[in-house]
């Protein structure tokens, strides 16, 4: 049993010494204190078992503590942590040969950074250094990170700071149930060639979008719309930039990454969140040529793909294989998105049930015409359901939506679990 400090202790010490603006993360009134993982379980100080159908904003793919991961990163602390760039050591190529063989085409070079935000802003830098252009177009409602040129991607005023926000054109979001277009991806498409053709010399560095947008709420791009921006952006010398640190690691089901399902071949894609299960990681996998770029000066980072974090990666790498987790989250995910359907229809209040394999969001209405948010019933029955042992998460630009994104070992039991749990809950209301 946990005989470590207690909320009230931890708390108090993050109110004298941690910046105050971490607190609005705190997803429950009472905080949760957790103190151990264990595959699709979070327990808290008590010893108090819940179910995690968010898995830390689907960071953990493997369940929590998979321990074919810890013991990859045991293995590699006991034998040496180093510098990643100025000697040789096998941890980092292995993974780099790994992971690159995951990828469709000359998507062959792999650059590693420590999060996701770092890797937006190196794959902003390539496009640019590439095309010798600046203009970059992303998605309305989108994230990206929160450095200066993915806080300027970035499309959501609530991330952003008062940046001097460079060269940026945000394009109408393809968004199927509040979208000007509603499904029409391609309409949403010609706003992109509008940019182009309007708010820029025609040329541009790169088009950057999630597949599925997470803290956007878990939107996913409206079908025909990838295909039909790819096409403008290359027209216009761009390259295309597919964010799939939510996404990505098999987290969609149907394909290992988000832009497969829209049947695409971005020229540059991002990584980060679940590549490590946990581990600070995060990756830039791009074509060589593309990857020259940064042969032109410096380019260090200290802890970017260490033989720590990348021998870590290689083992999620090796356990979404082994233990079969992208048929299981297509297969489980599915399955779990039509039992929210059937939910929907006894519930007014929930608006829209939407989303891909364990990449789930269930959107909250007082009123399904207007499509009014819902927030402080979301924010009450997220409570609800911690109370009965289970987490989820919560997002969307009116923080009206929960985020259903699983460690991807989550199975039918749990799906059923969670769904009943949200009924009681909802049937409260
Ligand atoms: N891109 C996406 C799609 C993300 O969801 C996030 C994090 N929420 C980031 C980039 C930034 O990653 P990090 O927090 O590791 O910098």
């Amino acid at each position: 049993p946990y005989d470590g400090p207690r909320s009230s202790e931890i708390i108090r010490k993050r109110a004298n010494h941690l910046s105050p603006s971490l607190s609005q993360f705190l997803l429950y009134k009472n905080p949760l204190n957790i103190v151990d993982g264990k595959k699709q379980y979070l327990f808290d100080e008590d010893g108090r078992r819940y179910l995690d159908a968010y898995g830390g904003i689907a960071v953990v793919c493997c369940g929590h503590c998979h321990p074919d991961v810890v013991k990859a990163t045991v293995n590699q602390a006991n034998r040496i942590q180093h510098l990643p760039v100025v000697y040789l050591n096998h941890a980092i190529s292995d993974f780099a040969e790994a992971l690159t063989a995951k990828f469709p085409g000359n998507l062959k070079t792999v650059f590693f950074t420590n999060s996701g935000t770092e890797a937006n802003e190196l794959a902003l830098m390539l496009a640019r250094l590439y095309t010798g252009t600046q203009d970059v177009i992303s998605v309305r409602n989108g994230y990206h990170g929160n450095a200066s040129a993915t806080m300027g991607t970035t499309g959501q005023r609530l991330w952003k700071y008062n940046l001097v926000q460079t060269g940026v054109h945000h394009a109408q979001n393809p968004d199927s149930y509040r979208g000007i277009f509603g499904s029409d991806g391609e309409k949403y498409a010609k706003d992109v060639q509008e940019i182009i053709d309007y708010g820029t010399s025609g040329r541009i560095a790169a088009f950057v979008s999630e597949a599925i947008q997470g803290v956007g709420g878990v939107i996913e791009l409206a079908p025909g719309y990838l295909p039909a921006v790819y096409k403008s952006v290359r027209k216009a010398g761009g390259l295309c930039i597919a964010d799939e640190v939510q996404c990505g690691f098999a987290r969609t089901g149907s394909h290992f990454w988000g832009f497969e399902a829209h049947g695409v071949t971005p020229d540059i894609v991002v990584l980060a969140k679940g590549i490590g299960n946990g581990i600070p990681l995060g990756a830039v996998v791009t074509t060589p040529e593309i990857a020259q770029g940064l042969s032109r000066r410096n380019y260090f980072n200290t802890f970017g793909g260490n033989p720590l974090c990348t021998s870590t990666g290689h083992a999620v790498l090796k356990v979404i294989e082994k233990e079969k987790l992208k048929e299981n989250a297509d297969v489980v995910g599915s399955y779990l998105k039509d039992r929210l359907k059937k939910l929907q229809e006894k519930h007014d209040i929930i608006g829209d049930v939407r989303g891909r394999g364990f990449m789930i969001g269930v959107e909250f209405v007082t009123d399904r015409e207007l499509k009014t948010p819902a927030k402080t019933e979301t924010n009450h029955l997220m409570g609800q359901l911690k109370d009965m042992g289970v987490l989820v998460g919560k997002g969307g630009f009116n923080g009206n939506v929960f985020r259903i994104t699983p460690p991807l070992c989550f199975t039918k039991e749990d799906s059923d679990f969670l769904v009943d749990t949200m009924d009681i809950a909802l049937s409260k209301l």
